[in-house]
């Protein structure tokens, strides 16, 4: 019998400098070729730039793919934790554990509910690093059932000039 598959969008973020992969941007660029490693890659989005002002701060850079896996969403996460851990580890320096960031911001599986795992993302709806590249690569997809991926995003944009 084979595992039925599943499609997933995925969040990536960076907002530090890797010693290997450099800037932010070039971290998620490389996260984009992991996932691909584990997992069939449908689609990625551009990356989504929001550079540090003035030289203070951080850069940060975020994007979203979708991907198709038999694994359930449990294990996904435990999968894509692994590749967290890969590109923040860095032996006898003290390293940040967010040198990259993945989320599973939805998946077709509708609403999941887990011990340490919420589907779709508590903050997809609110948050535009996450929700603007899934949108553009999934425009149409409706989140569990609800407003598509476009309109909740137009839907945040309206929001945001309002405040
Ligand atoms: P983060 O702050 O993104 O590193 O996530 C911290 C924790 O949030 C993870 O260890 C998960 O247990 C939990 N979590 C809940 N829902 C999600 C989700 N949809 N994607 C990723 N992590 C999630």
């Amino acid at each position: 019998m084979t595992a039925s598959k599943h499609v997933y969008g995925i969040g990536i973020g960076s907002n530090r400098v890797h010693p290997r992969h450099g800037r932010p941007a070039a971290v998620v660029e490389a996260a984009i070729a992991r996932l691909a490693r584990d997992h069939e890659l449908f689609d990625a989005s551009p990356i989504l730039l929001n550079p540090a002002f003035g030289g203070a701060g951080r850069d940060f850079a975020n994007a979203a793919a979708i991907v198709e896996s038999d694994l359930e969403p449990e294990a996904m996460l435990a999968s894509l934790k692994f590749i967290e851990h890969e590109f923040g580890r860095r032996p006898g320096k003290a390293w940040g554990p967010r040198v990259l960031d993945l989320d599973i911001l939805a998946w077709d599986g509708g609403d999941y509910h887990g011990r340490a795992l919420t589907i779709p993302h508590a903050a997809l709806g609110e948050r535009a690093s996450a929700l603007v590249p899934l949108a553009q690569i999934a425009p149409d997809w409706r989140i569990t059932g609800g407003l598509a991926l476009r309109h909740l995003a137009a839907r945040l944009r309206r929001a945001r000039r309002k405040n």
